[in-house]
């Protein structure tokens, strides 16, 4: 209950205090500590997929700002042989704002991405977005089918339907690739799983319809018993490696992390960095409001 005052206060909190609970899980404000970050990561034999962050945007004018934000992160990340992909938020663009102009900035990302052989994927946003971001991902798929991926949320009820009607979009020369996770936004009931089981079942069983329709999987979780079912079903239905991955957030459960990396799984970590890093911030720790009996503690160190 204090847990969940302190984390509601987050938002109003010193931006240095937060800082110091934050640095775990963020690469850092500038280009160079996302690439500095990647690169660590690299020498652990850990892909990455890095994200600007930036999501909360007003007008078009930071939208492309954030485009050209873009295509310098894969201007340097590609030149400097970083080990990874790109992940992008599409009302970063403005999707919220004018959808028209907000595929035409993604087009161009994922454009500069295809001509230096590399991967961009779409994040999943809150209800009101997903409808959008497939219809984005459908058109990108087919002008630049090995080049972009989407991501699905196992707690919407809609994902196994999502997923059979992209099963048609879907070849062995290029497999669709579909991040799947839990799904991070406050979703009401109608449209949502709110069950942890529930969840955990929804995960599974679009886990399982992706490998027996030859979909690329990359299984994105940091719970325990999702990653040792995931692990089962990749020995049970003997999925090739070149087929799937892991991924988690970076600072999160390290140790599990690299448990599946040791047993020669390819894990990829979501790197995000920026100057936006207080919204995202807040937003993690609110995830985990543990973490704000420390803020508290720090507060009265610091007196
Ligand atoms: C690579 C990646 C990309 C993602 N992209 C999206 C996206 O596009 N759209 C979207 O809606 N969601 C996204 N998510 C978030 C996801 O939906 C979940 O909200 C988040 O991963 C927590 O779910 P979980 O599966 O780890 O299970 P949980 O049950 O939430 O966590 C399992 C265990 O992991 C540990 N853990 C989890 N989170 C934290 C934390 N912040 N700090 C410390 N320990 C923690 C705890 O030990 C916890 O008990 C992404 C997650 C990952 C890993």
């Amino acid at each position: 209950m204090l847990n969940k005052l302190i984390a509601n206060m987050l938002p109003y909190m010193p931006k240095k205090l937060i800082w110091v609970f934050s640095k775990r899980y963020i690469a850092g404000e500038t280009i160079e500590e996302g690439l500095l970050a990647s690169k660590l990561l690299n020498e652990k034999g850990i892909e990455v997929t890095v994200d600007v962050l930036g999501e909360f945007i007003t007008t078009l004018d930071e939208a492309e700002a954030n485009m050209h934000e873009y295509f310098e992160l894969i201007e340097r990340f590609t030149n400097e042989g970083v080990k990874g992909n790109f992940s992008i938020k599409p009302t970063m663009f403005g999707l919220l704002i004018d959808k028209d102009v907000c595929f035409n900035y993604i087009h161009e990302i994922v454009a500069l991405a295809a001509s230096k052989n590399s991967f961009v994927r779409i994040d999943m946003e809150d209800s009101q977005c997903v409808d959008m971001e497939v219809e984005i991902f459908k058109k990108l798929r087919s002008e630049f089918p090995k080049n972009v991926g989407l991501v699905l949320q196992a707690y919407m009820r809609r994902t196994i339907s999502d997923l059979e009607d992209m099963k048609e979009l879907n070849t062995a020369a290029s497999p669709i690739n579909f991040r799947l996770c839990k799904g991070i936004y406050v979703e009401p009931e109608s449209v949502a799983f709110k069950g942890y089981e529930e969840v955990r079942a929804n995960f599974l069983a679009g886990l399982k319809y992706m490998f027996e329709n030859k979909m690329y999987a990359a299984i994105a979780t940091h719970d325990k018993y999702l990653v040792d079912e995931s692990l089962k079903m990749i020995g049970e239905m003997n999925i090739p490696k070149n087929m799937y991955e892991f991924q988690m957030l970076y600072g999160v459960t390290p140790e599990l992390r690299q448990s599946i990396v040791d047993d020669g799984h390819l894990v990829r970590v979501y790197v995000p960095y920026g100057i936006k890093w207080f919204r995202y911030s807040t937003r993690r720790l609110k995830e985990n409001p543990k973490m704000a009996q420390h803020i508290i503690k720090a507060l009265f160190i610091r007196g």
